[in-house]
């Protein structure tokens, strides 16, 4: 639905945003993961077309976002890290406000911001100004504005920064929802809520791509099985035996405390192959071998770790600045 091909930003000297590459299949939930300044709200300000990027190209829909800058805007609803409310506004008036910048048609208005308001929780407080409301309900407001005229596509950026832990789950549950009927992208940098929320990952470090990929491919769930194994036996003796295995991938020995008991992290091709599930090669080996296994289990990542693998595997990368 969104595609960016080597897209870079530079204010000035400053590369906030390097030769990026990603794209929002539609109907998914996708999180753009990034520390303070990693150019999270660059790269979401291109890709709505609020800038221009210095090189690359936006498509939306396969349309280049600078040649038909309408027709993309049309699919996209932004919800900026800083909100475009009218503090002396009610709801109900700003939305329709909105609703007439985007040219819904008149008619259509009423029912429009009706059923914007009753999805995001705003029906109680239409009449009340916006500016009196909570912050919670502000941002609620942020996201009802990016979907007046009913755009497929919704951008948030940072949408749960700022609020008590309350709203937070609130407008979370808001954005699984709007998930089920609109392609969503958004930034942060807490990794619990992007686990929490997508299904496919972008991570960004000093406005380079890290990673793309889906959750469940990133944290363990994916073709790859992550086994942790305390078994009977010397480390020289076991380690040949299990890089020998066709399903293995990697092996790696953990520090124990015991030079006859080995730990190991065993990552494996989930399918195993023709000799079937890794665990059962993994049994069938150790009954070869006569080693004794103390400790079986799955592991799987959470995206703290992937993310901090990551970002200090790239910690040599430094961006140019001219
Ligand atoms: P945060 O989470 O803190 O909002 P971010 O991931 O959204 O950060 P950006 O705001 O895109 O990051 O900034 C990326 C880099 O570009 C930072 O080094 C920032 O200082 C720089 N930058 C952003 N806007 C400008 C600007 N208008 N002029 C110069 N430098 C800028």
């Amino acid at each position: 639905m969104i595609e960016l091909k080597q897209v870079t930003k530079r204010y000035g000297a400053v590369e906030a945003v390097h030769d990026l590459s990603f794209s929002a299949p539609r109907g998914q939930i996708v999180g753009l993961l990034g520390q303070n300044g990693a150019g999270k709200t660059t790269t979401l300000n291109m890709l709505t077309g609020y800038f221009p990027p210095t090189s690359g190209q936006v498509l939306v829909d396969g349309m280049d976002m600078l040649q038909h800058p309408r027709h993309c805007k049309r699919l996209i609803g932004y919800l900026p890290e800083k909100p475009p409310l009218y503090d002396e506004m009610t709801v109900a008036a700003y939305l329709t406000f909105v609703c007439r910048l985007k040219e819904v048609a008149r008619r259509s208005i009423p029912a429009h911001t009706e059923e914007i308001m009753h999805l995001c929780g705003l029906w109680e407080v239409r009449g009340r100004l916006v500016g009196h409301l909570s912050k919670g309900y502000r941002q609620r407001v942020g996201v009802a504005q990016a979907l007046c005229g009913n755009p497929p596509v919704l951008v948030l950026d940072e949408p749960t920064v700022g609020l008590d832990p309350r709203q937070v789950v609130e407008i979370r549950e808001l954005m699984r929802e709007l998930g089920k009927s609109h392609t969503v992208i958004f930034s942060s940098h807490l990794l619990s809520e992007v686990q929490q929320l997508c299904q496919r990952v972008v991570m960004l470090h000093r406005g380079r791509l890290i990673r793309e990929a889906d959750m469940a491919e990133l944290t363990g769930e994916g073709d790859v099985l992550r086994l942790r194994a305390s078994i009977a036996m010397k480390e020289r003796q076991l380690l040949p035996a299990l890089k020998g295995l066709p399903c293995v991938r990697r092996v790696k020995a953990l520090p124990t405390p015991d030079a006859d008991i080995s730990e190991v992290l065993l990552e494996c091709s989930r399918d195993g192959g023709e000799r079937g599930d890794p665990r059962t090669q993994l049994f069938r080996l150790l009954c070869a071998l006569d080693a004794p296994l103390h400790m079986l289990a799955v592991e799987r990542d959470n995206l703290e770790d992937v993310f901090l693998r990551a970002t200090s595997e790239d910690d040599a990368v430094h961006i140019p600045v001219r």
